[in-house]
């Protein structure tokens, strides 16, 4: 079966998104691969389809039980054979499942990376490998990563003992350094990688120099008094309130409550043209697609931090603004919070030997104490950002384990193995505290019991009428046994995980390495405010994505050398102007210059082919042309005034103008600026139909 009737038969798809198909065929001929595509790409296909092509089963590494849960139930709602095996699944089912991988009753099986360390699943990786391992939210192999886990770095070996013959890795998020370690960490040099989909012609980045904050703030002023969803990004909490006060916009940041947080986002999620002040606390879950416009009031400390905020412009497809302000004292601060990360070796071992202390006296090696608390105790410190960074060089050295997650704060999964009707009855006389919780919680519970249900301890404290501090012991006991249970992250609280040891060894040479690459990053962003050429291609090329001949086209450089002086077109050109004015017409006022070039320019992305914009006429007319290419003509028909706006303000539509309809009653010949040699629709064949090496 070829991938595209695979894609049909196993999806209902009726086609590839963009840069899909190239990583299925190439996984599905055995290429040991890094694939980095941005989040909403369509991954999790370019590993599930070839593995459904092939013989046998392919085992997937994800980092999350929600994650893993999400992508199982999509498939299996698909009728695709497919389960995951983390602690949430019982034994006597794993069993199970994992004899239907061998026996390939299922084909894609998630695992969480802590799995590799239980021997039952080793003796079954011996017996049974799969066929291909692949690696999710690989990034999470990294230490330099923002999202490192510990247990992912126990993969390459997992695939060495067991030999198994093709090894892939999945992220949204790698930089050379990061996708360097992947590569190591997967004991895979000829891994080959392949990066894409980050171009965003919409979007247009210019960088403004400007420094102090009243000269800032009087930019930002000019800026303001164009309405439209904005985003604006500070490195600082006080910055953020500076701002706020001062514009009378929505402020966000660390420092406020959950409350005053909720009620900043859903403002910004409901009012028509909000203006948002945050520090980079905010973006994640986000989805307002209409942002027309992400200003950065300073210089962010990396590319990668500047793509991932600025890119929360524009997702809609439309043309949207990323502005940077640039200041040279910028760098000051930048370097600042750098050293904040990276604590001396003096920080980190004072750390280490406090939290020991703590332990002992407290007699147990899990700490509920908050950062501040911590601080204060650590005179070696200079502010509570060290402390924080020396727990998670500990972290990384497998020292203590942290909690992140402020929502999950004191949350159990937990899930009862028994027949709850029968332990309820066991248990009706609650002689132990370990029964009385069972009977309280199954008598509230019932039939819910069995399944894998999230829970506040503090509820089940309540439900038990027990303290909340005995919940958790009375779970450690019952667990593996009457029922399974595993904690959600709580706020603050620190585990020792090798309590036994005095003084930890660390090769802090690593941490002086750590500080370097980070000043490194800082230079790159400061590169990116002097470079010469398109804005947007140098921070793709950042990414690794190929980018020779490409150019954005919008960016404040692109446009200084844009031609100003308009030219009669040729026949070619002038066909292109007739096929998008025809485009136009026929969404007159639907739709704006993102969405018209992208489907002129035949790009299969995932919202588009969702809103079933893939299935039209104009789709992909225009597909030996590149969608700024296209952009930019329209751009020039606008300005001539062949093309006018329609629609709501803040979210500009296109229609003909009569000088536009004109032109397509009578054609003829047509003066416009636009760059000599631009490709047109006439010229070079079309890439829309791929064609199969
Ligand atoms: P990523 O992991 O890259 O963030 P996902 O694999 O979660 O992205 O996919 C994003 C969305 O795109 C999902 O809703 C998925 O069902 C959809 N999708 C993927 N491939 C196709 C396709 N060929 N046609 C239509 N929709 C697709
Ligand atoms: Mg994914």
């Amino acid at each position: 079966m070829d991938a595209l009737s695979a894609l049909n038969h196993y999806f209902h798809y009726r086609s590839f998104l963009d840069n899909q198909q190239e990583v299925v065929e190439r996984i599905y001929n055995g290429e040991d691969l890094c694939v980095v595509m941005p989040t909403g790409a369509g991954k999790s296909l370019c590993y599930q389809l070839p593995i459904l092509m092939s013989e046998g089963y392919g085992m997937i590494v994800s980092p999350l039980i929600s994650l893993m849960k999400d992508q199982v139930d999509a498939l299996i709602a698909k009728n695709i054979p497919a389960a995951y095996i983390n602690t949430t699944v019982p034994p006597v089912e794993q069993h199970k499942i994992l004899h239907q991988a061998a026996n390939g009753v299922i084909k894609l099986l998630y695992v969480a990376p802590e799995r590799f360390q239980a021997p039952a699943f080793r003796e079954f990786l011996r017996e049974t490998p799969p066929r291909i391992l692949v690696v999710d939210e690989a990034h999470c192999i990294s230490q330099w990563g923002h999202d490192f886990r510990p247990s992912y770095m126990r993969i390459g070996e997992v695939a060495d003992a067991f030999s198994i013959p093709q090894v892939c890795a999945f992220t949204a998020t790698a930089t050379k350094k990061v996708r360097d370690d992947i590569i190591t960490q997967l004991h895979r040099p000829d891994m080959a990688l392949c990066v894409a989909g980050f171009k965003r012609p919409n979007l247009a980045f210019s960088v403004i120099d400007v420094s102090g904050a009243e000269a800032k703030n009087k930019q930002l002023e000019k800026l303001l008094a164009d309405k439209k969803p904005t985003i604006i990004y500070t490195s600082t909490r006080k910055a953020v309130e500076q701002i706020r006060d001062t514009f009378e916009c929505i402020g966000y940041h660390g420092g406020m409550t959950d409350e005053q947080r909720t009620e900043a986002q859903n403002r910004f999620m409901e009012e028509k043209t909000p203006v948002l002040v945050a520090t980079n606390a905010f973006g994640m879950g986000i989805d307002r697609s209409d942002v027309r416009r992400v200003i950065h009031y300073n210089i962010p400390g990396s590319v990668e931090a500047y793509y991932q905020e600025a890119g929360r412009a524009g997702r809609d497809g439309e043309p949207a603004e990323c502005i940077l302000f640039s200041s040279y004292a910028d760098r000051y601060v930048q370097e600042f919070l750098i050293e904040m990360n990276n604590p001396p070796k003096e920080v980190i071992l004072a750390v280490y030997s406090r939290l020991l202390a703590l332990s002992r006296e407290s007699g147990s090696t899990e700490l509920e104490i908050s950062r501040s608390d911590l601080c204060d105790l650590i005179k070696e410190a200079k502010n509570e950002g060290q402390v924080t960074s020396a727990l998670s060089a500990l972290e990384h050295q497998g020292y203590v384990e942290r909690s992140y997650n402020r929502s999950g704060s004191g949350d159990v999964m937990l899930m009862f193995r028994e027949d709850w009707k029968e332990l309820l009855k066991l248990h009706e006389e609650e002689k132990t505290q370990r029964s009385r919780f069972i009977h309280r919680f199954l008598a509230y519970a019932k039939g819910t019991a069995m399944e894998e249900r999230r829970y506040p301890v503090r509820d089940l404290a309540e439900i038990a009428a027990l303290p909340e501090s005995n919940i958790r012991l009375i779970l450690r006991a019952l667990n593996g046994n009457e029922l399974s249970y595993e904690s959600c992250p709580r706020t603050g609280s620190i585990r020792l995980l090798r309590p036994e040891e005095t003084k930890p060894v660390i090769d802090f040479r690593k941490y002086e390495q750590k500080l370097d690459l980070d000043m490194g990053r800082l230079d790159d962003m400061v590169r990116y405010v002097y470079a010469k050429g398109c804005r947007q291609k140098y921070l793709i090329s950042y990414f690794g994505e190929e980018s020779h001949t490409w150019s954005c086209g919008t960016c404040d450089h692109c446009a200084e050398f844009a031609v100003t002086s308009a030219r009669p077109l040729t026949r070619d050109e002038l066909v292109t102007v007739e096929i998008i004015l025809l485009t136009v017409k026929s969404f007159s006022g639907q739709f704006g210059r993102g969405r018209i070039s992208q489907m002129l320019a035949g790009q299969r992305s995932a919202d588009f082919v969702r809103g079933g914009y893939d299935d039209n006429a104009c789709f992909g007319l225009l597909s030996s042309m590149r969608q700024s290419e296209i952009m930019t003509y329209m751009k020039e028909l606008e300005s001539a005034g062949f093309l006018e706006r329609t629609g709501r303000e803040d979210r500009p539509c296109l229609a003909l103008s009569p000088r536009g309809k004109e032109f397509l009653r009578n054609k003829g010949t047509l003066y416009l600026a636009l760059p000599e040699k631009s490709t047109s629709a006439a010229k070079s064949s079309p890439r829309r139909s791929y064609k199969k090496k």
